[in-house]
């Protein structure tokens, strides 16, 4: 350190905004049957390993990725009925378009309003971009409150309205009717996140274009592409044009594009283990129904929320029994002693359920 430039620390230097935040948390889990982050459990078929082997082999990872990703995004279109006129935008996962849409409004006291229970990064990322965030909470069963979040949409006029479908900790689907409403009410962008479409009974994809302010956003994440980062939003191009200017060129890499275009000709392979994920959450819900002293909340996604008394301790308990879940205690007031456990395979599931009775078990 040079005599003409005196030390300057974090903490003069980085905003406080930024100084108050916690890293977003991801613990170990080496060894463990990971059933905390919605990923999809099953591999993909041989054939089609082998299949992307030869073609990450012959990739021309020496070069920067089409900048554009026009086979990538022909191949979303192709399995996504999108209405006439729509476009899509990429992102390294949906987690980076949040942060596109929020850069893109972040006028100064401009507003990023979201339910509560939800989605963590709406709120972190409104943060990042010096937004005001405004979380509306939600009701007592998890369902919108819908006269609250209009009556805030009035007083707030937020730039931009986040809503999770189906909805990410508590699993399940908003009315459709309460979002339209929403849709309609707003002065500013609604984003509808189909994080977990695969798994749920509806989508406001074909809602695009009946509303000038309506964007629908989903990740590849949970049908089994967490590893590739890729999300994407879809709307007018009027919206995703300008959202475009703020995408870093190569937002998405040469094997990403490569590998997400194979699995999508092979989509049938995907959506029969989204399929069975669907029934193997079934099964997990009589179980844990059939519980005593857990109340699990319905779920259109690939996760169940739970509360269970003690809820930390079992937990802990599960942990040592070798199942990583997801510990909500502690977090949001409406979440305590919840934890959400993600749906694996049928072994992985079987598993779970004797560790959580284990659990609770030890603790009575
Ligand atoms: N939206 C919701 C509702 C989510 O739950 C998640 C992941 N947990 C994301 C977006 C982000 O997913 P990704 O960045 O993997 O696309």
């Amino acid at each position: 350190m040079s005599a003409a430039s005196p030390a300057v620390t974090p903490n003069q230097l980085i905003r406080k905004e930024i100084q108050a935040l916690h890293a977003y948390h991801v613990p170990p889990s080496a060894d463990m049957i990971k059933l905390d982050a919605m990923e999809n459990p099953h591999l993909l078929p041989q054939a089609l390993r082998d299949e992307i082997a030869r073609q990450v082999a012959n990739a021309a990872i020496n070069r920067y990725p089409d900048a554009g990703a026009h086979q990538l995004k022909q191949d979303i279109r192709k399995v996504t009925q999108l209405p006439e006129g729509m476009d899509v935008l990429l992102g390294n996962g949906s987690d980076e378009i949040i942060q596109l849409l929020a850069m893109a409004v972040a006028k100064p006291g401009a507003v990023l309003l979201s339910v509560e229970p939800s989605f963590v990064m709406y709120k972190m990322i409104a943060t990042f971009v010096g937004m005001r965030y405004v979380g509306v909470p939600l009701a007592e069963d998890f369902s919108l409150d819908l006269d609250a979040t209009l009556a805030a949409i009035e007083r707030e006029r937020p730039a931009i309205v986040f809503l999770a479908y189906p909805n990410n900790p508590t699993g399940n689907l908003f009315d459709a009717e309460a979002v339209r409403r929403i849709i309609e009410a707003a002065p500013g962008l609604v984003v509808v996140d189909e994080a977990y479409y695969a798994f749920a009974s509806d989508s406001f994809i074909p809602q695009l274009g009946k509303y000038d302010n309506l964007l629908v956003m989903r990740t590849y994440s949970k049908l089994g592409m967490a590893g590739l980062r890729l999300g994407f939003i879809a709307g007018d191009k009027t919206w995703l044009e300008q959202l475009d200017k703020l995408r870093l060129p190569y937002n998405v890499g040469v094997l990403p594009q490569l590998v997400a275009s194979t699995l999508l000709a092979h989509h049938d392979v995907l959506l029969a283990q989204a399929e069975s994920i669907r029934s193997e959450r079934t099964k997990m819900m009589a179980a844990l129904n059939a519980m005593a002293g857990v109340q699990a909340y319905p779920s259109e996604a690939n996760f169940i929320l739970f509360r269970v008394a003690k809820a930390t301790q079992v937990f802990e308990g599960l942990k040592q029994r070798g199942v990583l879940i997801k510990n909500l205690n502690g977090g949001h007031p409406a979440l305590t002693d919840c934890l959400r456990v993600t749906v694996g395979t049928q072994d992985e599931d079987a598993r779970f359920i004797t560790a959580l009775q284990d659990s609770i078990n030890q603790l009575a």
